[in-house]
């Protein structure tokens, strides 16, 4: 095969069904008839299989995702995703037979109570497989819609990505007509339709899991060890603390953009000469990135990078068929992860770069653990040694802005404080709307205004503004954990400034733990304080606010 099928370390190539489908069918033989199998060694039997699918299936989807044009790589991930329902009805039986009397105890004695809880929500996901499809089908639809965008501005033709960078313009009346016309290109009832056919199909997936509502599965399935009472409290919080400091953002704003009344396609932009740019080549910034870790972190981490690099696990190369946006896939069975990054300009690649970087180092600390459900932590977890990472960047920050370097240091806080409240806007609205899935689109709209004049009352409210947010489409509900992971990042970021060597001993404890304890028990055996805490959001605020004077 002529195909680049190979990321040098590691290489694609398609799975036997019929000997992963004997395999596991062994593995459920032995359980069901023949006691003289220890459930431990059972167990080890059947994370190797499944680490041997998940490998190539990694793979495969990495692939496509470099270029998602190419037919191959489409007509394997169609031969993977089928093959993968086969499997997963025979998994659904093992963890079945593991759960009988006579294994149960064995087994939960080997992996603990915390994956225990993790292995059994796999059991009831067997009937789910056509509602699963009929949500992602669904979602794809919301894709597709928003890539159908076409815009002619000034004689070219721009897609929804191009005019969402235009609100970063230096030039008003540019930003003001990009706000438009993407604020026009979403006013259907094509989006409305979309979102209540979803609202219903994930309504019916609680149900058949016997919960109440979609709210309650996704607490249910996330694993959190806080509930919608702790969130009620975070989000009261962010209202008493937060929004304040950024209410106070608005009025130096207004001053140093010399805009009297600032309005929302002004949201973007700090500096009357434009947000901070990076000059240079994409490959040139990276490697920058790569070199500079030794500086702010240690030689272990730096060289972890280098590695990753070599090994052709870094892809920020731009590209037309290129997936867009960022991400970083843990490859399975193996201690790496991979990272592809593809934005419209270079301006944010660094805080990007070491935010997907902070995950590959989590996933590559934790990852050799043999308990297959404790290897990946919950989400709130997962997202503090990015967010982490990206705040101890800003020590060398000076290396990409130069003069801007302090400006963009500003910035990156007031964008992540911002996100917080924007977060809690999702949070409360997705909670309602699930509670209610009968509600009409008109009172939805009504319950998102109400939400923006909470937590962001400096902009004008637009009760349309949920459908320029993917993740309500696409991963509802995973909005809070990033908030939450950014209160303890910032935690980190203050510790971090005042002795870098003991917070990152701090950073790699919690990395290694991986998803061995839950949230609140994580914060306490790395000593973080607790983000449902009034004491705790106080003092970061404290220090948010001298930060933000230098703006
Ligand atoms: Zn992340």
């Amino acid at each position: 095969m002529n195909k680049s099928n190979t990321t040098e370390k590691y290489t694609y190539e398609r799975p036997d069904v019929k000997r992963a489908i004997s395999g596991r069918m062994k593995i459920l033989h032995k359980l069901n008839n023949e006691k003289s199998y220890s459930t431990r060694d059972l167990y080890n039997e059947w994370v190797v299989l499944k680490d041997k699918w998940n490998l190539h299936l990694t793979l495969c989807s990495i692939h496509s995702s470099k270029d998602y044009s190419d037919e191959y790589w489409i007509h394997e991930l169609e031969y993977l995703s089928q093959s993968g329902i086969e499997l997963n009805k025979i998994d659904i039986q093992i963890t079945d037979s593991f759960l009988k009397r006579g294994r149960i105890g064995d087994l939960s004695k080997y992996i603990g109570n915390t994956a225990l809880k993790r292995f059994k929500s796999k059991t009831s996901s067997f009937e789910k497989d056509a509602l699963e499809i009929a949500e992602y089908r669904s979602i794809q639809d919301w894709i597709d819609y928003r890539n159908s965008l076409k815009f002619r501005i000034q004689g070219k033709i721009m897609n929804i990505h191009n005019l969402f960078m235009m609100l970063y313009s230096t030039k008003r009346n540019e930003r003001k007509s990009a706000y438009n016309l993407i604020t026009k290109s979403f006013s259907n009832d094509r989006i409305n339709n979309i979102l209540n056919r979803l609202i219903h199909i994930r309504d019916e997936i609680s149900k058949f899991s016997s919960f109440d509502n979609y709210e309650e599965l996704v607490e249910s399935e996330s694993f959190r060890d806080w509930d919608y009472k702790e969130a009620f409290y975070f989000k009261e919080l962010v209202k008493e603390f937060i929004v304040p400091i950024l209410m106070d953002v608005q009025i130096r704003k207004s001053r140093k953009l010399n805009i009297r009344t600032l309005e929302n396609y002004d949201d973007n932009i700090f500096f009357k000469s434009g947000n901070p740019k990076i000059k240079g080549k994409q490959e040139v910034i990276l490697k920058k990135c790569i070199d500079s870790l030794s500086e702010f972190t240690n030689e272990d981490i730096a060289n972890y990078a280098k590695d990753m690099f070599d090994n052709n696990l870094i892809d920020a190369a731009k590209r037309k068929y290129k997936t867009h946006g960022a991400y970083c896939w843990p490859i399975d069975g193996t201690d790496d992860s991979y990272i592809l990054i593809n934005m419209l300009n270079n301006n944010d690649l660094p805080e990007t770069f070491f935010h997907e970087f902070g995950h590959a180092i989590h996933f590559h600390y934790s990852s050799d653990y043999h308990i297959h459900e404790l290897r990946k932590s919950s989400r709130e977890i997962l997202e503090i040694p990015s967010i982490s990472l990206e705040l101890f960047s800003q020590e060398v920050f000076h290396k990409f802005y130069g003069k801007e370097s302090e400006n963009k240091k500003i910035i990156h806080i007031i964008s992540l404080l911002t996100l917080i409240c924007k977060i809690c806007i999702l949070d409360d609205w997705q909670r309602i709307i699930y509670r209610n899935p009968n509600m009409s689109q008109e009172d939805r709209n009504i319950f998102w205004e109400n939400a923006e004049k909470e937590f962001t009352p400096w902009l004008t409210p637009n009760p349309e503004r949920w459908k320029h947010d993917y993740t309500i489409f696409e991963s509802p509900f995973y909005d809070l954990d990033y908030g939450i992971a950014t209160i303890c990042s910032l935690q980190l970021w203050i510790e971090y400034k005042e002795d870098k060597k003991s917070t990152l001993k701090k950073y790699l404890k919690l990395c290694s733990l991986g998803g061995k304890k839950g949230f609140q028990e994580t914060l306490k055996y790395v000593k973080l304080e607790n983000p449902f805490n009034r004491k705790t959001f106080k003092k970061i605020s404290k220090e948010l606010k001298t930060f933000l004077e230098k703006y």
